[in-house]
């Protein structure tokens, strides 16, 4: 039973095709990376998948519901409810401290503060990053960040995470440590994910590699 499907999905930014076609299909619990050179369609796909661009045609289904019909709200519902997402420099609320960013999509479904953050600790501990959750962004390493973007999109136990070069800022032995939180605390919780990365060395932990080329698929590398 596949959780996302996409079928036959097409997409320009005015001249510019991003996608030409596209058709693929995730099963519940499955870790899928989408990997391809720089401007084959990887984001653009990624962001059909996850509601967050309508593609001009195709269709993206969501056990089944067709996610391309729903209302912006309905959409944004969605998001908020069912997926977690990783952008690749994390996009951290500046302000708040990494427990307080952490804790914000416990907030948006309705946890109270004291719980929301007493999660959210929990998690950064268990993700090594006690030490620095009370303090902003800025103030810590790009691997802290980076490691508290992944302990936001996990906080809330969402079925399908998104996560667009989580590991884009990051030296080799970071990007090796958030990759794998990623997907194994994912896989522990039975958390689908999608994954677009460029580096074929973080492709060991993943189920399947799509492979796009010019906005199409292409047999895996
Ligand atoms: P990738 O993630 O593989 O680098 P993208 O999906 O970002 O590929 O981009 C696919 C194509 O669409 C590229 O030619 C890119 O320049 C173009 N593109 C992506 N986003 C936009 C946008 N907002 N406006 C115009 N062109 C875009
Ligand atoms: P990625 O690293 O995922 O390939 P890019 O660095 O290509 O992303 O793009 C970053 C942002 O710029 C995205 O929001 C993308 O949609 C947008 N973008 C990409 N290509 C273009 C383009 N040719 N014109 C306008 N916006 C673009």
């Amino acid at each position: 039973p596949l959780l996302l499907e996409a079928r036959d999905l097409a997409l320009s930014y005015g001249p510019t095709v991003a996608l030409r076609g596209v058709s693929l299909g995730v099963a519940r619990g499955e870790i899928v990376a989408l990997v391809g050179p720089s401007g084959s369609g990887k984001s653009s796909l990624l962001h059909c998948l996850a509601g967050l661009v309508v593609p001009d045609s195709g269709n993206v289904f969501l056990d089944g519901t067709e996610v391309s019909r729903l209302s912006d709200d309905d959409r944004t519902r969605l998001r908020r409810d069912r997926f977690g997402f990783v952008l690749q420099f994390g996009h951290l609320v500046p302000d708040l401290t990494l427990a307080e960013n952490v804790s914000l999509p416990l907030l948006l479904r309705g946890r109270s503060r004291v719980r929301a953050l007493r999660e959210a600790h929990a998690l950064l501990d268990e993700l090594g990053v006690a030490e620095s959750a009370a303090r902003c962004p800025g103030e810590v390493s790009g691997g802290q960040q980076q490691r508290a973007a992944v302990a936001r999109a996990l906080v809330a136990g969402p079925e399908v995470v998104f996560a667009d070069e989580p590991t884009g800022a990051l030296d080799t032995a970071n990007g090796d440590v958030v990759m794998s939180l990623l997907t194994e605390r994912s896989r522990e919780r039975g958390i689908t994910v999608v994954v677009v990365t460029h580096d074929h060395s973080r492709l060991a932990a993943v189920d399947r590699v799509i492979r796009l080329v010019d906005g199409a698929t292409a047999a895996a590398a």
